[in-house]
């Protein structure tokens, strides 16, 4: 990885439990700590003056600054300014919940084509929400059980009126109007399991692959290819509601950090394998901390690339951005040869926990997190073997 190709020229994290944060400033920005002033002029507004340029910080209501102090970078090579704060945090901000932590009984929701935006079931509501028995559920009962696993190749479908809750997926019944939104198609089984059925079934309007037939009348929808909206009262134009889908990389990203908060404060869970459909790892991933706050600012000349980008409001002399809510993960990428024990490692392990995400959702958050690793500090890019990212709720 090229060290300062991506980089962003200013990053933030603030952690809320230690009431501390770091702020680094890259070398080529500033080249003398004492040229950089960090003051918190405002309630909640971090602003820093370098000789240049001025930015401001948005902090979420309830922290603010308490002092800054200067640091040595760690490392021999000078890599820029480098900052230790203290903060106080009079309220922590909440982890949004995800999807599946939102879905109640007996309110209308929409589901929606994350791709296009179009309606895929409209005005669905249920009687039952339940959730599934989770990932190594088979292998518990293998361990807890003198006679053979009784639930073993069954699997649980919904009757009508049911929302069956996995770790990344809903499991719904089809109904008469999923002709008109959805398509099937038949796909010639695996190589592994030649007597599996498989069925895919995509959005009609764009052809994204939403879903995955179970059964017959049983449809499985990853929570990363799907958004799903509460219907509220006088809202029923659908054109409306297609303008609220978001840039796919941030839905997948906010999707995901809201959904490994809740599997691993419900199950005290924090190391992930993350699995095609086929039970393949593609990566393997330890949920570090969950009560960051992050900003940056990027280079000019990667400002394209949207990923962490600052919500930019005055460009020119005076940048700002809001601080967000972020996960901090460690990951490494299974395909990597060189870490083959540390996977195999995880494969037996038990308490890692295997979500299992479409193939091609599995490579669009392979690239979302190395381009969080290329954005940050050298210094802050890997622990041991394992890369480091931040995913923004
Ligand atoms: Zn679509």
């Amino acid at each position: 990885m090229e060290e300062t190709a991506q980089q962003d020229l200013f990053f933030l994290e603030l952690r809320q439990k230690l009431q501390s944060g770091l702020l680094f400033i890259r070398s080529d920005v500033v080249r003398d700590d004492a040229d950089v002033k960090i003051e918190s002029k405002q309630e909640s507004i971090l602003s820093v003056q370098t000789p240049d340029r001025s930015y401001r910080v948005k902090l979420t209501p309830g922290v603010s600054l308490v002092e800054t102090s200067c640091q040595k970078s760690p490392g021999d090579a000078p890599h820029g300014a480098h900052f230790r704060l203290r903060l106080k945090v009079e309220r922590h901000t909440e982890a949004p919940c995800s999807v599946i932590g939102q879905l109640r009984v007996n309110v209308k929701y929409s589901f929606l084509c994350q791709s296009c935006g179009s309606m895929v079931l409209q005005d669905r509501s249920f009687g039952r929400v339940l959730p599934l028995p989770n990932g190594n559920w088979n292998s518990l009962v293998d361990d807890w059980c003198c006679h053979p696993d009784p639930f073993a190749n069954r699997t649980l479908l919904p009757r009508d009126g049911d929302c069956l809750l996995g770790d990344t997926f809903l499991l719904l019944a089809r109904d008469s109007g999923c002709e008109q939104t959805l398509v099937r198609e038949e796909k010639p089984p695996r190589k592994a399991s030649p007597a599996e059925r498989r069925v895919t079934v995509s959005c009609r309007s764009c052809s994204a692959a939403l879903a995955e037939e179970v059964a017959a009348g049983a449809l499985k929808f990853y929570i990363t290819e799907i958004s799903v909206k509460p219907r509220e009262d006088g809202e029923c134009d659908i054109t409306r509601l297609s303008l609220v889908s978001e840039p796919r990389q941030r839905f997948l990203e906010r999707t995901l950090a809201a959904r490994l908060v809740e599997l691993s404060s419900a199950q005290s869970i924090f190391r992930f394998s993350i699995q095609t459909p086929d039970d393949r790892a593609v990566l393997l991933l330890w949920l570090l901390n969950t009560d960051a706050l992050v900003a940056s600012f990027p280079d000019a000349a990667a400002r394209g690339d949207s990923f962490i980008s600052a919500e930019e409001l005055h460009p020119g002399e005076h940048q700002s951005c809001r601080a967000a809510q972020a996960v901090k993960v460690l990951y490494i990428l299974c395909s990597d040869s060189k870490l083959k024990d540390v996977v195999d490692a995880w494969e037996k392990d038990i308490s890692v926990h295997p979500l299992p995400l479409p193939q091609s959702s599995c490579e669009e958050l392979q690239k979302l997190l190395m381009s969080s690793t290329s954005r940050l500090p050298t210094f802050l890019r890997c622990m041991n073997s394992y890369q480091v990212a931040y995913l923004r709720m």
